[in-house]
């Protein structure tokens, strides 16, 4: 990857899920929580609500040729994404699946003091400020974003514009870190943004030493 032109970055935003934590039973956990709403919905078993959207996310993901979001299947299957996110809010836990590194949070602190931090992610605001809390990451962000601001999911070029606009800077000025290229990534890419794909904690520490002047 090329380094990226630090000197015009003055703002970082960061996707959360899998992003500033990668937590796989966590994971595992949402898309039971969505096999169970989508059961509810098609009144069918959890289980066949599972291998339902597993091969509606395939089929989407062949017609599309990119990565489907759990968003897009469950409006695919006939669901609401509002109810969704409703369904999330009661049932999730996630403060029994995450843990907290102290090497994320000494991160974003030192990150902070030289660049504006954001989230922007396809979770809720319910559910982003407790991981934020229980992750010790509150505080460290100058703004979120989330799903229900608009209830159009990433990726959406309309919403990063509009998330562009609300901080005032630029693309150029703008880096976006995610965990999914097809997500969180191509589009702002596409709009002139740095951008960084980061799947594990090596990467994602590895952010600091990259954005460091030379
Ligand atoms: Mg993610």
């Amino acid at each position: 990857m090329p380094p990226f032109p630090s000197a015009e970055i003055k703002g970082i935003i960061f996707d959360l899920d899998g992003t500033l934590y990668v937590c796989d039973r966590f994971a595992t956990e949402i898309q039971n929580a969505a096999a169970a709403y989508i059961a509810g919905v098609k009144g069918i078993s959890e289980t066949e609500a599972g291998l339902l959207m597993a091969a509606t996310r395939q089929r989407l993901s062949e017609e599309s040729g990119t990565v489907q979001t759990l968003s897009a299947v469950c409006t695919e299957l006939g669901g609401s994404i509002q109810d969704l996110h409703r369904f999330f809010e009661t049932s999730l836990r996630p403060e029994a699946y995450l843990v907290r590194d102290e090497r994320v949070i000494r991160l974003l602190e030192r990150l902070s003091e030289r660049f504006a931090l954001y989230i922007y992610t396809n979770n809720n605001r319910v559910l982003t400020t407790r991981i934020m809390n229980y992750l010790g990451l509150d505080g460290l962000v100058d703004g979120i974003f989330t799903i229900d601001d608009t209830w159009r999911g990433k990726p959406d070029e309309g919403m990063v514009n509009r998330v562009l606009d609300e901080i005032k800077l630029s693309p150029n000025q703008v880096l976006f870190v995610g965990d999914r290229y097809d997500v969180d990534l191509r589009v702002p890419e596409q709009l002139g943004c740095p951008v960084y794909l980061s799947q594990n904690l090596e990467q994602l520490l590895r952010l600091e030493e990259l954005l460091t002047p030379i």
